[in-house]
């Protein structure tokens, strides 16, 4: 079953494995547990941040104009991790070039 939701609760209640999507792409796609227990993409890592039960502190800054993306990693001008290798549109299970985390594929 595939549930689409804003609701992070509800998706570490439910999930086996979460995929977060920032500006229409998949950033962040592995196992629920270790997505909520240590996420690897700032955004997710933003995303989590800004729960009740958390740091409840919004991601900063606004996303970009689906209609206008930028080249590289459409979350370069929120990240407070961006650098030059960013200019470019990173891949993978998480699609960052700097990490928090290393992670393998997805179960
Ligand atoms: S690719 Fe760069 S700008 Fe994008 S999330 Fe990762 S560190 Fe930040």
């Amino acid at each position: 079953m595939l549930l689409i939701t804003h609701d992070l609760a509800a998706a570490e209640r439910v999930a086996d494995t979460v995929a977060v999507m920032y500006a229409g792409r998949i950033v962040e796609h592995r196992p629920a547990g270790e997505l909520f227990r240590a996420p690897a993409h700032p955004y997710t890592r933003g995303l989590l941040n800004a729960l009740p039960n958390r740091e409840f502190r919004a991601v900063p800054g606004h996303p970009p104009m689906l209609t206008a993306l930028p080249e590289g990693c459409a979350f370069a001008a929120r990240c407070d991790r961006v650098s030059e290798a960013c200019a470019t549109q990173p891949v993978g299970p998480v699609a960052c070039h700097h990490p928090l985390v290393t992670v393998g594929t997805p179960a």
